[in-house]
């Protein structure tokens, strides 16, 4: 047991947050006082860990903002060629929905207040790891269903968070977790 041991963060911890993949590690301000927030998940063939998402098809992360700026880390497994992402994944920036598509190891900065997502992974031949830094001592999220249309956001996920009206998450219908009290059920009526 040595004295440093609390800087060694691993796997899943008593408040781990449910990931559609295996985490490696999910830490803030209220595990190690002074840290930012730290989100590092694995991305495989197919989702993993959230009962009823048993496609990357059905889900995305619908628009949102966060107070602080977060950087989106997409990396690639590929020893031939690391700037190979594996994969393709959607990502729509700003008010007017500007549409990314990344199929390389890249990071993505998104400044403070600034409308993103949604963020889709459209198909993954190759594993590949998902890096999510908020440069704030907890995340913070404020969603925005109404930028995209009605149809579209029963496959997607919102999440408000510290923006003074408590924690809400709206998940797809049929998608549950497995981590009861971090996560809620699905609100039908949002
Ligand atoms: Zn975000």
């Amino acid at each position: 047991m040595g004295k440093y041991d609390k800087y060694f963060l691993k796997g899943v911890q008593p408040w781990y947050e449910d990931a559609p993949g295996p985490t490696v590690v999910h830490m803030d301000d209220t595990h190690i006082k002074g840290s930012h927030y730290y989100f590092v998940h694995w991305v495989l063939k197919a989702p993993t860990g959230m009962p009823g998402l048993d496609a990357w098809g059905e889900i995305s992360h619908g628009p949102h903002i966060h107070k602080d700026a977060e950087l989106l880390f997409h990396i690639g497994t590929n020893p031939d060629d690391p700037m190979d992402l594996g994969a393709e994944v959607e990502l729509y920036m700003g008010e007017e929905m500007e549409k990314h598509v990344i199929t390389e190891s890249c990071v993505v900065y998104i400044p403070p207040g600034f409308i993103h997502c949604p963020w889709r992974i459209k198909k993954v031949d190759r594993p590949w790891l998902f890096i999510e830094v908020n440069q704030g001592p907890l995340h913070t999220e404020k969603s925005y269903p109404q930028l995209v249309p009605e149809k579209d956001r029963k496959m997607m996920l919102f999440f408000d968070e510290r923006y003074g009206e408590g924690t809400k998450i709206v998940l797809p219908e049929g998608i549950t977790t497995q981590h009861e009290g971090v996560w809620v059920t699905p609100d039908k009526d949002k």
